[in-house]
Order: C-alpha cells, then sequence, then structure tokens
C-alpha cells in the first residue's frame, strides 16, 4: 500500500517535469553531453560519450563507445570529438531554435510518424570495437507512460467504490438494478447475481471502508 502511494507520488512528480520540459521543448532547446577518455599506457584508448537533447515535443538520447587499440581509429576517434566539442561542448546547455531531435527523416514507418526512432549501428575487428545507439522519443509517450499507472490505479478505486456500495444498497454491482433474493440472473443486465458471502464481504468492506473515514 505505502509501495504503491510512493510509486503513484514519483511518478505524477516525474509527469509534471517532463511537461514542463514538454513546454519548455517549444520555446528552447536542452541539451546535456559528456564525453570520458580513458587512454591505457598500453596504448589501449576507450572513449563513451553520450547526450540527450531536447527539441519541440521530444527528446534524443545518443550513446557512443569506441575501445580500441589501432592509432589510425584513436586519431580519427580524437579529431571527431574536437569536432563535435566545438559546437556541442560537454556538459549542460541551451540550445535554439529546437527542431525535432530525429536523425533520419527518411524512415517513414508508422512508429517513426509518431515520432519514435531507433537507431543502432555496432563494428567489431581485432583492434577496434565501436557501438553507436541513438533513441528518440516523443514527450507525450513518456507522459502517457508516466500517467498511466496513476490514473489506472484512480480509475479501479472509482469503479471498486461504486461496486461495494451498490452490493451495500441490494444493487445490482454491474448496472444498479435493484436484486431480488429469489433471482438467479440480474434483471437489468442478466449477469449471475453475486453470492451471498461475496456480498456479505463487499458489505463489511464498504462497513470498514466507511468507519475508517
Ligand atoms: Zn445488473
Amino acid at each position: 500500500m505505502l509501495f504503491r502511494r510512493i510509486a503513484i507520488v514519483v511518478s505524477l512528480v516525474l509527469a509534471g517535469g517532463v511537461a514542463l520540459l514538454w513546454g519548455r521543448s517549444y520555446a528552447v532547446g536542452d541539451r546535456y553531453r559528456w564525453v570520458r577518455i580513458e587512454d591505457a599506457p598500453s596504448g589501449r584508448f576507450v572513449m563513451n560519450s553520450g547526450g540527450l537533447a531536447t527539441g519541440i515535443g521530444g527528446i534524443r538520447f545518443v550513446y557512443e563507445t569506441v575501445d580500441s587499440t589501432d592509432p589510425n581509429v584513436i586519431e580519427r576517434t580524437r579529431r571527431r570529438l574536437d569536432g563535435i566539442s566545438r559546437w556541442a561542448p560537454p556538459g549542460y546547455r541551451t540550445i535554439e531554435p529546437p527542431r525535432y531531435p530525429m536523425r533520419d527523416t527518411s524512415n517513414d514507418s508508422v512508429l517513426a510518424s509518431l515520432g519514435f526512432h531507433f537507431d543502432h549501428w555496432s563494428n567489431s575487428s581485432p583492434t577496434t570495437h565501436q557501438r553507436q545507439l541513438t533513441v528518440t522519443v516523443p514527450f507525450w509517450a513518456i507522459f502517457l507512460a508516466l500517467t498511466g499507472y496513476p490514473l489506472g490505479r484512480y480509475v479501479a478505486g472509482v469503479v471498486r467504490r461504486q461496486r461495494e456500495d451498490r452490493l451495500a444498497l441490494g444493487l445490482c454491482p454491474r448496472c444498479g438494478m435493484p436484486l431480488n433474493e429469489a433471482l438467479m440472473r440480474c434483471p437489468g443486465c442478466d449477469r449471475p447475481i453475486p453470492r451471498p458471502n461475496s456480498a456479505e464481504n463487499a458489505l463489511s468492506s464498504a462497513g470498514e471502508a466507511r468507519s475508517a473515514v
């Protein structure tokens, strides 16, 4: 119970944050980028870089890793990183004007038209391992995912309380038709009438809920 409440509060707080970023993405873009390089004395070079960038209505995540002992690959990677860092230095920055953060718009799949994009590339040789990952997700999808659980819990609670109240009043929990002990099926919706003990359980739990309030 406590865990559910915490989960609901956390997802609503996150949904609020996403809504703020979502609205903000129409005026200004946010970008965060990091680069981590490990130069081992043995000549092995390991680079991890990644970033998050918002554009109008969406957010993109990029991750790249290069692990190599090949001097040519290391030199090329360093030069490319220097080039990227000239227009996108590591750290946090606002960018403008924001565009929807999708690289490949020629992809006309259903998911792409909804604003989703996923791209993964990797390459391995005896001296080098490289991997690139790009994911773009529209804000509305993140917002829906975060509000789905609290909304579902709320609707389920309303339905359960209505059912308990109807049972307590001797009404069909489904359609609200007054029930008669002699009937096997509800005259309103033709559903089997709940057994007396389950009705009793519902009654006592409805009573407990009321006395608890
Ligand atoms: Zn009914």
